[in-house]
Parts: structure tokens; C-alpha cells; sequence
């Protein structure tokens, strides 16, 4: 793209176009050479340079107002790049501790029992463009859709052409955009999204019961296993949510027993897991017209990856596809994917994470087809579906990004208490030289009243100044972990993405 653009102001992360940027980097200037920037530098280390940061004021016992500064905790990584990183690594280590315990107070043991990684996909509304030949599940990168594959040059009823003999890229903006709109059916998208949530939960009852029932047949006790699992939901390309999940069998009654031989392989679990997957069902009204009913299902892609030791290469073939996970492998790998897709954005989509009206549609800088969403939601939240009209901003998904069972790992707060207490733990230290240690108790004061005073910072040139240091932090830990990657030279799982 060479096009003439008028000459760009200076690009700066987290400003907008609309900016003038000489006035931030005046702002940015001021902050840099003010009298107070050491001790705003340090409040703003100490939120681990958060774009939002809450700022709480009050008196402590003798009067003197204190301000601390709270982190935003915003997962999506367009509002807050340190706060969606940290999110990133919680989820890592909430998808490890459960997938091969030994920290946050999860058992080692955990590791040697039944494990599935699944991922669901939505069922196909339409033709879209893809890197991914249909069905085939190991992402091989090829032509889009080749004539040959889908019976020669055809086009649909509207005249368009039903082939594409283009190779996308990954960042190729055509991806997941459906061939022909008027083909596509968008209702069903919007509803398969919209019910997602309850189809989830009924595919958990659904495997539950179907494990009670083997092990009954089995002659064994169906009370002795207990299902746990992780959950993160991941929008694809053509913008429709599907499910990465880690399924684990646990003994029912004392989450830490070491000796628990589980009745059911992984590999077992796994061929039940597909079988609850693709029989699960939920039948609905399609709010437009009374009388018609939608059935909404999972897509014919079903992943699942039984997770089983090395030690033990009988159990290392998956029905589905020669799996060569070892046990080192998932409790890194899979919590590394999943820990990727929690900080996308429906930002990547052109949506802004605030609430959208209906009105906004037509003017929003969108794709046709998340366009075409938006205005499917509108008319089903017209038709008597009134709920998801206030769902425009996640495209129809209500739902959690991710969830999971009490019992299948350590929780978000847990990871946030822990880190707080050491935090407080290491300021106090520090302080303990500084200053009288009977006065100051570092980090944040539980006898003083804190009351919210605001949210952000006080420029644009501040919250620059913080968004810079942020990705340089996130910078530096990449190129710590890849080093240690190629160190490892592990081999890679592939997941299914549309
Ligand atoms: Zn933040
Ligand atoms: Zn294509
Ligand atoms: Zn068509």
C-alpha cells in the first residue's frame, strides 16, 4: 500500500489517530522532567504499569490522606496491554496447576489422571474463507476452497463464486468472511452463539451421565469419579465463539488422594467426550416466526486429545488421530494456547469493548459481515429475543470467557490474593529501611477507609509513558521465554482453528 496519506503525526501506542500527538509528547515531556516523576514512576511500577489504574484516597489514623493505585484488571489487551498479560499468565498458571499440579495447592497426582484437551467448534453456517482445508483438523496451510474439492467452478443462487483459489494469510482480512452474504445464515450464527452457554452446560450433564453409565456397566461405582474442567472460549475468524476445554477425572471424595487409580483412560473419556459432544442438543424458537423451531449443536470438528503419561504408550493412541503428547507436554503447551486466546479481542473484530447501540451499526468501521452480525442481533432483539440487543458488544456471547469447576484448579482471586501478599510482603522489606517501620506498613493500608477517586491517568501523556514501559516488560519476558523455548526444543501441538 503506497497510496499518498497526508504526512502521519508520530505513532504512539494506545493513542488514536484523532490525537494530536505534539501535545502528548509535551505532556509526556513535563512528566519526564517533573520534580515528582520518581515517586510516579514508582506508583506506576507498583500497578505494573497499568493503562487504567484506580486511584484510591484516604485519611490514615492521623489524618494524612494516602493514595494508592489499584490495577484495572482488564482482560483485553486494547485497553490495558500489562493488565492482559497478567491475565494471560494467570490463565496459564490456572490451566498448569490443574493440568500438572504441584503448585497453588494443587496435588502433583492430578497429573497422572485422566486428561482430555477438547476443542468445539461451531457447526458451518456458510462457505467462508479459510487457511484450513475443511474436516482436516491439522491446519495445513493451501488453497482456500479449490473447485476440485467442492465439484467443480459453481456458484450459488446470488451468482457468486462458491470456490476460491486463493492461499490466505494468516492476517489475510478475507478470513472467515463467508463467500456469498445472502447464502450465509446469519440467524443461526447469532443463535448458536446467543445459546452457547446453556449447550455447554448440557454437554457437561450430558458427559456425566454418560460416564455414570459406563461405569455402571462396568460393575463399578458411578460415584467414585468426579468430573473437573477448564473452559476458554476463543472467537474464530468468521466470528463465532468455540471452546477450548481441559476435561479430568478425579476420585470423588478426597481431591488429593495420591493412590487413586482412576476406571476410566484417557483415551476412554476421550471417545465419550465425542460421543456427549456430538449428540447434545437444545432446541429453540426462532423468535421471528412462532411456530419454527432451530436445533443448535456442535459442528461436526470435535478435537479431543487424550493427555496421558509418557510412561505408558498403549494409552497414547487417540481415536481420532495418533496423538504424541507426552505428560511434560500439555501442562505447558495447552496452557500456553489457552493463555493466547483469553487476551483476544473483539477489538481484533472493530468492536470497541463498550456497549454498542443499534443505531451505531451502520457507521461502525467493521467488516460487512460482523456488520451483517450486528444487524441480525438487532432484528432478533426486535422479533422478541429483547435480552441480546444489550449483547451487540460481544456479538451475541454472554457467556464467561473462561470458567471452570470448583475443584479443577486454583481460582483467579486466589492467584491475585497470593500475589498481593507477596507484593506486600516485598514492600514492607523495602520500607522496613526507609522509613520507621511502625508507621508504614506499605502497599495498601487495611486500616484506612480507601474511597474510589478515578479511574486512568491523569493525561494521555502519563498513560502513554506507562503503556511504553508496559510492552517493553511484556517485550523483555517474551524474549526470556522464547530463549528458553528454542533451549527446549519441545515439539508443538496443533489445535484446530477455523
Ligand atoms: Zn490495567
Ligand atoms: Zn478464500
Ligand atoms: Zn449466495
Amino acid at each position: 500500500m503506497n497510496s499518498v496519506r497526508p504526512l502521519r503525526q508520530l505513532e504512539l501506542p494506545g493513542v488514536p489517530d484523532t490525537v494530536d500527538t505534539t501535545r502528548v509528547v509535551e505532556q509526556m515531556v513535563r512528566r519526564a522532567s517533573s520534580m515528582g516523576f520518581e515517586s510516579w514512576w514508582r506508583r506506576a511500577e507498583s500497578v505494573g504499569f497499568c493503562a487504567q489504574p484506580i486511584q484510591l484516597v484516604g485519611n490514615d489514623e492521623y489524618g494524612r490522606e494516602q493514595v494508592v493505585w489499584t490495577r484495572c484488571n482488564n482482560r483485553r489487551a486494547q485497553v490495558c496491554p500489562s493488565c492482559s498479560d497478567l491475565y494471560a499468565r494467570d490463565t496459564w498458571q490456572l490451566v498448569h496447576a490443574g493440568a500438572a499440579g504441584g503448585h497453588h495447592g494443587m496435588p502433583t497426582a492430578v497429573a497422572d489422571r485422566p486428561q482430555v484437551f477438547l476443542t468445539l467448534t461451531a457447526p458451518s453456517f456458510g462457505p467462508v474463507h479459510t487457511t484450513t482445508t475443511a474436516g482436516d483438523s491439522t491446519h495445513k496451510h493451501g488453497v482456500c476452497r479449490d473447485h476440485h474439492r467442492i465439484g467443480g467452478y459453481r456458484r450459488c443462487p446470488h451468482g457468486k463464486p462458491m470456490w476460491c483459489s486463493t492461499t490466505h494469510d494468516q492476517d489475510d482480512q478475507h478470513l472467515g468472511q463467508p463467500l456469498c452474504q445472502e447464502c450465509y445464515d446469519y440467524v443461526g450464527h447469532v443463535l448458536f452463539t446467543w445459546h452457547l452457554p446453556e449447550l455447554w452446560r448440557r454437554f457437561t450433564i450430558t458427559l456425566r451421565r454418560a460416564l455414570r453409565k459406563e461405569l455402571k456397566a462396568a460393575g463399578v461405582d458411578p460415584d467414585v469419579v468426579r468430573v473437573s474442567f477448564i473452559k476458554i472460549v476463543e472467537l474464530q475468524a468468521r466470528a463465532i465463539p468455540h471452546i477450548h476445554a481441559l476435561i479430568r477425572l478425579d476420585p470423588h471424595d478426597d481431591p488429593d488422594q495420591t493412590d487413586w487409580e482412576s476406571p476410566i483412560s484417557a483415551g476412554e473419556l476421550a471417545t465419550t467426550i465425542q460421543h456427549a459432544a456430538r449428540t447434545v442438543t437444545l432446541t429453540v424458537n426462532d423468535p421471528r416466526a412462532e411456530t419454527a423451531e432451530r436445533v443448535i449443536a456442535f459442528g461436526t470438528q470435535i478435537d479431543t486429545q487424550p493427555i496421558t503419561p509418557r510412561s505408558d504408550p498403549a494409552d497414547q493412541a487417540s481415536p481420532e488421530k495418533n496423538s504424541t503428547i507426552g505428560r511434560s507436554l500439555p501442562g505447558r503447551r495447552v496452557a500456553r494456547y489457552l493463555a493466547k486466546y483469553v487476551t483476544k479481542s473483539l477489538a481484533d473484530l472493530g468492536i470497541s469493548a463498550r456497549r454498542l447501540s443499534a443505531e451505531a451499526i451502520p457507521d461502525l468501521d467493521v467488516s460487512e459481515h460482523v456488520r451483517a452480525i450486528l444487524a441480525s442481533i438487532s432484528v432478533l432483539a426486535d422479533s422478541g429475543l429483547t435480552e441480546i440487543g444489550r449483547w451487540l458488544h460481544t456479538l451475541g456471547f454472554r457467556g464467561h470467557i473462561t470458567s471452570k469447576s470448583r475443584r479443577y484448579s486454583t481460582t483467579m482471586t486466589a492467584l491475585r490474593e497470593h500475589r498481593a501478599a507477596w507484593t506486600r510482603e516485598q514492600q514492607l522489606k523495602i520500607s522496613a529501611y526507609q522509613h520507621d517501620p511502625f508507621q508504614n506498613t506499605g502497599g495498601v493500608d487495611d486500616l484506612v477507609a480507601w474511597a474510589f477517586d478515578r479511574a486512568g491517568h491523569i493525561s494521555i501523556g502519563d498513560r502513554t509513558l506507562t503503556i511504553t514501559a508496559a510492552l517493553r516488560r511484556i517485550q523483555q519476558r517474551r524474549t526470556a521465554r522464547e530463549a528458553l523455548q528454542q533451549h527446549r526444543r519441545a515439539p508443538l501441538i496443533e489445535v484446530p482453528d477455523g
